[in-house]
This record gives structure tokens, sequence and C-alpha cells, in this order.
């Protein structure tokens, strides 16, 4: 096999980026009628759609804790996600990534304000090109703030890593699979709290302070889309309604229900 060239004479990547470009990202929330609140992210060629349901009865009942709420999480890759046909249902993999989202809503949420009840996030991952998890988690938090679930901050997420020697942010598939670390972390871009942190190959401590800035200083970027999302979605509502727009919802509404009283 030809040796890939993943940093191009001109210093570039492979797609034409520099060091500490971050693919197009495109956020809509609330894109999903039943669920309390949704999200649809397009990052690269990611395609990720989130919804959030609750603060709702726990489901399994032994999950349920008495002095507060839990936050739990599917993380989904569909079968026609990737280039080869996946098997259905959940893998190591998604029931990691499903886990490791579910905590770090779970220290970003006010869960003390839902004993006994959980907030439950299904990520779908529709087309997958690395950077899902985190695409995942942008797309949850836009889903979590539409549903007015009371969290402490946004939750941004973005890997940074190591590209032929060189450190890179938002690995696309080429560069996670030929690269020589991956660091996915997820954080409230108020205040850099880190919530989640993976780490996948080899990093010296000067390279992994590096990867863990130029990751931190991106999500603060994804925030500020994130909260545009949510800006562009509300701003926009009155004039929908004023349109006539909820009426039509109404009667669109497959069980007859009442458009969420969104
Ligand atoms: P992330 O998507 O968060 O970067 P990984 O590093 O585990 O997670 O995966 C990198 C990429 O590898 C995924 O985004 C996807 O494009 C691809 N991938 C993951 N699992 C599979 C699979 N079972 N079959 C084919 N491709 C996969």
């Amino acid at each position: 096999m030809d040796k890939v060239k993943l940093i191009r004479d001109d210093g570039l990547r492979t797609d034409g980026r520099k060091a500490d470009e971050l693919r197009p990202l495109k956020i809509e929330a609330n894109v999903l009628h039943r669920a309390d609140g949704s999200a649809y992210v397009e990052w690269g060629y990611n395609k990720v759609l989130a919804a959030v349901y609750g603060p709702r009865e726990t489901h399994p009942r032994y999950a349920q804790k008495m002095d507060r709420g839990i936050v739990q999480c599917r993380y989904n890759m569909a079968p026609f996600s990737v280039s080869e046909r996946r098997r259905p249902g959940p893998d190591r993999r998604s029931i990691e990534i499903s886990k490791v989202t579910a905590e770090a809503f779970d220290r970003a949420v006010l869960t003390e304000k839902f004993p006994r009840a959980s907030v439950d996030i299904y990520i779908e991952v529709l087309e997958a090109n690395a950077g899902t998890r985190c695409a995942g988690i942008i797309a949850a938090a836009v889903a979590m703030a539409d549903a007015g679930i009371p969290m402490r901050d946004m939750v941004a997420a973005c890997a940074a890593g190591k590209v032929a020697g060189k450190i890179v942010v938002d690995l696309d598939k080429e560069e996670d699979n030929l690269g020589q670390a991956d660091v996915p972390i997820a954080i409230m871009p108020r205040t850099g709290e880190i919530l989640l942190l993976q780490m996948d190959g080899h990093l010296t401590a000067t390279e992994f302070e590096q990867v863990l800035d130029m990751a931190t200083e991106a999500c603060k970027r994804i925030g500020a889309i994130q909260r545009e999302a949510l800006l562009n979605r509300y701003s926009t509502k009155p004039d929908a309604v004023k349109e006539g727009v909820a009426t039509l919802d109404r009667t669109a509404s497959p069980d007859g229900g009442d458009g969420n009283g969104k």
C-alpha cells in the first residue's frame, strides 16, 4: 500500500485544513416533533441526530436514585453509517461511548433538581467519518438545552491528536486511522471543566498539553456555535407561530397530541 501523506508539502492536512481548523460544523436545534428536545449535527461527513426525553420515570427501576436524578444515554451507529455494513445493535464500542457520554452529562446536569427521575439521551449516527462521539455530545447538549434540562453550562466536545508528528484538531477518518494519537474531550466551555477525556495512541507530556489546549480552544468555538443554533431556533419561533405553523403542527401530529407544547 502506498503511504498516505497526512501532512502535505505545503503544511496543510489532506483535506486542506490548517492544524487548528475544524471541519465545517452545522447544528440545528429542535428537529424532532415527539422528543422533549432534539438536535441534528453535520460535522464534516458526520451526520448525527440526538433526542432527549425527561426528566421522566426511570427505567429500569433499579437504576433510580432516591436523592437525585440520573442521566442515561444510548449511542447507536446506523448499519448504513459506515462503508462496510455494520451488524445492527450494540457492540462494545457503542456501549463504551454510551457510558462515557452519560457520565459527561451527569456532571453537567443539575440532577439534584429531579430525584428518582431520569433524563434519557438517544444518539443516532447516520453517517460516520471519525469524531462521532464528540458530534453526538454536541448534538445531545443542544437537545438537552432544547428540552429545558437544567445544566451548569453548555457541553462542547472535540478531539485533537497527532498525525505525521504534527498536533492537529478534529481528526477526520483518514487521520484517525493512520495518525499517532487521538484525544476526544468534552468540557463546559465557560469554566473549561473537563467532563470526558479519552486517549487512543501515545503522546509525550508536552504533546499531551498541546493537544489538550487545542481541543479546549476548539470546544470554546463549538460552544458558541451551539448557543447560536439555539438562538436561531428560538428567535424565529414567534414569527412561525404568527404565520400559523403552530396550528399546522397540531393537525399534523400523528398521535393527535399538542405538538409538545413548543
Ligand atoms: P469516533 O467516531 O468517536 O471517532 P472511533 O475512534 O472509535 O470513534 O471511530 C472512528 C471512526 O471509525 C468512526 O467515526 C467510524 O467512521 C469508524 N468506525 C467505527 N466503528 C466502525 C465499525 N464497526 N465499522 C466501520 N467503521 C467504524
